[in-house]
C-alpha cells in the first residue's frame, strides 16, 4: 500500500489490481442488508429500495447483489464479483 496506489481517477483499476473489490454491507435493517459499498470504490454506494413497507431480506439482498454485479462489470470489468456473506 502506498505510492503505487495513487488515486488516479479512472485508472485506479490498472494500478491497483491486486486488491479485489468486494461487496461490503454498510447498513443493516435488523437482519436485512439495505446499503452496500464497494471496498475498492469508497465513493460508490447503493441503497436498496424495498417495494413494500416491510422490507424483505431476500428482495434487498438481490437488489444489492444485482447493483454490485452491475458496478463490478462496468467499473472493474469482470464477470466475477463478491457475494453478500451470510
Ligand atoms: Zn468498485
Amino acid at each position: 500500500m502506498g505510492a503505487k496506489c495513487r488515486q488516479n481517477v479512472g485508472r485506479l483499476w490498472e494500478t491497483c489490481r491486486m486488491k479485489k473489490p468486494r461487496l461490503h454491507v454498510t447498513k443493516w435493517l435488523g437482519e436485512i442488508p439495505v446499503e452496500i459499498e464497494c471496498t475498492s470504490c469508497p465513493e460508490w454506494s447503493f441503497r436498496a429500495t424495498p417495494s413494500s413497507h416491510r422490507p424483505n431480506r431476500e428482495e434487498c439482498s438481490q437488489q444489492l447483489q444485482r447493483a454490485f454485479d452491475q458496478h463490478f462489470k462496468t467499473v472493474h470489468g469482470s464477470e466475477e464479483s463478491g457475494k453478500i456473506s451470510e
